[in-house]
């Protein structure tokens, strides 16, 4: 069934359009009976503007309303039907009886108040079965014939007025703005017919009396001794005011009022200048609503989130009101929107979004602050109260989503910051939920951190970091390791895995662990990288220059290296070429959790440069992501089994399983194993009793300088 409604869009004319309306009924439900009406002015009679018997035009007619299903159609704001015996129902609608209908269904057209306009009446001599589908399509179909109504209508309206017009004349009466004459008591002289059509008084009720007639209520005396004061002075006023129509509605209009002075400078009249502007100001509650609303969400946008929190803040100096503000960013919701797109990232934000306000009162203010970032302020409550709260949020929003086929797991972190005499303005409020909600990403163990004097002190650190860090990168300031990677089947070095590191002459040294992140974070890590891959190309050259010529080395890459850089490969193997050094001895590692989306823009430069005869290493193995059967899909050429993973193979049964079988899938699938972290000579013999292909860890060597490198090289492969 349902028949397409495009046709009815390419109609030029309405006669036409309600002509095939009905045609379409017709085709549809095979009507007896069908029309299109319109309500006259007192609402008591439908004139029809097409009428179908069999499916033939017949002439219209007029009937009255009262006791007649389209009576009680008119009134309904869904679809009217009768499926059987409705004459019997309206024994006064002789016409009923007379045409021998016994279903009915109808629709009332409404105007863009919901006022209604008209109707669309389909009659049956058999009994029908109006099923939900028929309903529905009936409904929608009359949605577009009332479009068509309300625009005859429009025009009806103005070709009267034009009528009118003609018959006066100058700019006066052509206005489309209302115009009302004063004279110098401020006494109606005239008004124009739009004035007449605004307000819904004619001329003649209004001349001789004060406009004050128009008068809504809604300004106070002060408004209206400004608005006098500064027409005397200026002889011009323009503003917005409420007045009140005839029948009794207030609508805002723009006024300028102007004053006419004679020669001799004295008043002789005000002429005042009205647009109703009713629909702007809707247009303009619309675009406010817009204007604060987060599209995708519906939840508050940050920059009207700021503003709440503002006010709020504002409050709080004389109330004294506690209340608290909740940062909380999505735990890894790029790899949500890498792996399954950007339109199931959109539908778990708004599920996220949903969960958050099903979780908070009315009265807090809850924003999508940006990406998957939520705020909240939290108003009127204690402490005690705020972290029952944000526990509360942490295990709703820990939920897994199901999404069709989907079932998602999140998780979140959450910083907490609670108002006190020090915050001043919204953003350092904000700043420092979110601080603490950075605090909780870095630890291990907590979801939820309150922002203290130690969370803040660790902010401090970073800032500090990050300019030394990029001070100490332009000044070369930096060094590398290498710790050696031994093959388990000849105990030689075969490798050498540089690792990045860092003394700060009024810091100390600096850990990896920490510089790297804030590398990554503030856009330093791709200078990072590609210093220590010279530095490591240039020391591996001198390694060969001792005579140790089929070492190789392993480099670490994070995967925003990737996506930072313009051409990630060239770089390399540019810098291959400039320290002539064979792509197969260079192998780049990165973290497994990188390769987890094999469309990721990473994966494919990692293609490219094997393809180039680079080696490629998946970091950090058996941590986060770990899966066996995720081996399958990693095109890899050496897998590194995480150090707290091989720490703990002498003491989990579990452990063993894993990594025994890892070294075997892995060699089926022609991937050599490395292990890290390896220090002892018990961890050492397990290792190479499952068939581990290289260790690497303190048992054999920490990360060294150059020369001690290739003192261990002396000691193993000589
Ligand atoms: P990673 O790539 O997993 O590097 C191995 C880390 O384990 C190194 O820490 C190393 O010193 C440490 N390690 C080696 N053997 C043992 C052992 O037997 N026991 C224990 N407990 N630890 C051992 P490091 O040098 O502090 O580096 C930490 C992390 O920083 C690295 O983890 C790597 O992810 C990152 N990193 C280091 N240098 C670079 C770099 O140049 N670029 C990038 N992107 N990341 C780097
Ligand atoms: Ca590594
Ligand atoms: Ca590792």
């Amino acid at each position: 069934m349902p028949q397409s409604f495009n046709a009815l869009y390419q109609t030029t004319c309405s006669a036409q359009a309600y002509e095939l309306a009905l045609t379409m009924i017709d085709e549809v439900f095979a009507a007896k009976y069908c029309f299109v009406g319109r309500l006259n002015s007192h609402g008591t009679h439908i004139d029809t503007k097409a009428f179908h018997i069999d499916g033939t035009t017949q002439p219209n007619i007029q009937y009255a309303l009262d006791c007649t299903p389209c009576a009680d159609a008119i009134e309904s704001k869904d679809v009217c039907f009768y499926e059987d015996n409705v004459a019997a129902l309206f024994p006064d609608d002789l016409m009923l009886t007379e045409l021998g209908v016994n279903a009915y269904i109808g629709v009332t057209l409404r105007d863009v108040k919901r006022e209604p306009i008209g109707i669309l009446v389909a009659l049956f001599q058999e009994p029908q079965q109006f099923t939900e589908v028929k309903q529905q399509w009936f409904q929608d179909l009359a949605f577009i014939v009332a479009a068509q109504t309300r625009y005859d209508i429009d025009i009806d309206k103005k070709n009267r007025l034009v009528a009118e017009l003609s018959l006066r004349n100058i700019v006066f009466e052509q206005s489309k703005e209302a115009i009302m004459i004063t004279d110098s008591e401020n006494n109606i002289l005239r008004v124009n017919p739009a004035f007449e059509l605004y307000t819904g008084y004619r001329e003649s009720e209004l001349v001789g009396r004060p406009p004050g007639i128009l008068s809504s209520g809604r300004h106070d005396a002060k408004f209206y001794e400004r608005m006098w004061q500064q027409l005397k002075q200026q002889g011009h006023w323009r503003g917005e005011i409420y007045n009140r129509r005839k029948n009794g509605e207030v609508y805002p209009e723009e006024l300028s009022i102007t004053v006419n002075r004679d020669e001799d400078g004295s008043i002789s009249h005000y002429i005042g200048l009205f647009r109703d502007i009713s629909d702007w100001k809707e247009s303009e509650r619309q675009l406010r609503f817009y204007a604060s609303q987060e599209p995708l969400t519906g939840l508050h946008n940050r920059r009207s989130f700021l503003e709440r929190v503002e006010q709020h803040i504002s409050l709080y100096r004389t109330t004294k009101s506690p209340s608290s503000l909740l940062f909380l960013n999505l735990d890894r919701f790029k790899d949500i929107n890498d792996l399954y797109g950007p339109e199931v990232g959109d539908k778990v934000l708004v599920a996220v979004a949903l969960r958050l306000q099903n979780s908070v009162l009315s009265s807090d203010v809850l924003s999508r602050y940006g990406g998957d970032e939520f705020t909240i302020l939290i108003v009127d409550s204690t402490p005690e109260q705020v972290l029952f709260c944000a526990d509360n949020i942490l295990s709703r929003v820990c939920q897994p989503i199901r999404l069709g086929e989907l079932n998602i797991e999140l998780s979140c972190s959450i910083g907490i910051n609670h108002i006190d005499q020090d915050v001043d303005s919204a953003t350092v409020f904000v700043r420092n939920a979110n601080h603490a909600m950075l605090s909780a990403k870095r630890a291990a163990t907590e979801n939820i951190v309150v922002f203290s004097d130690k969370v803040e002190g660790v902010y401090l650190r970073k800032i500090q970091l990050r300019d030394k860090l990029h001070k100490a990168l332009r000044a070369d300031e930096l060094d590398v390791a290498y710790q050696p990677i031994i093959n388990n089947i000849t105990g030689r070095i075969t490798k050498f895995e540089a690792l990045a590191r860092w003394h700060d002459a009024e810091l100390g040294t600096i850990y990896p662990d920490e510089f790297i992140a804030i590398a990554e974070e503030f856009g330093l890590i791709s200078l990072l990288g590609q210093f220590v891959l010279n530095r490591a190309l240039a020391d591996l050259a001198a390694i060969h220059g001792h005579g140790y010529k089929s070492i190789a080395m392993t480099v670490n890459r994070s995967a925003t290296e990737f996506n930072h850089l313009l051409h990630p490969v060239e770089h390399i193997l540019s810098a291959l070429e400039t320290h002539d050094i064979p792509a197969s001895q260079l192998t780049i590692e990165v973290t497994e959790s990188v390769s987890i989306n094999a469309q990721n823009q990473v994966e494919n430069q990692l293609n490219k440069l094997r393809a180039h005869g680079v080696k490629v290493a998946l970091d950090d193995f058996c941590t986060g992501y770990s899966s066996l059967s995720h081996l399958i899909d990693v095109r890899a050429d050496y897998i590194k089994i995480d150090k707290s993973f091989t720490q703990q193979i002498l003491f989990e049964h579990k452990h063993q399983v894993v990594i025994a079988s890892l070294i075997k899938i892995a060699s089926e699938l022609e991937m050599e194993v490395i292990a890290e972290g390896v220090e002892t000579q018990e961890e050492q013999a397990k290792l190479q009793e499952y068939g581990c292909h290289f260790s690497q860890g303190y048992y054999y060597s920490q990360p060294v300088p150059l020369d001690k490198a290739i003192d261990l090289l002396h000691r193993y492969n000589n």
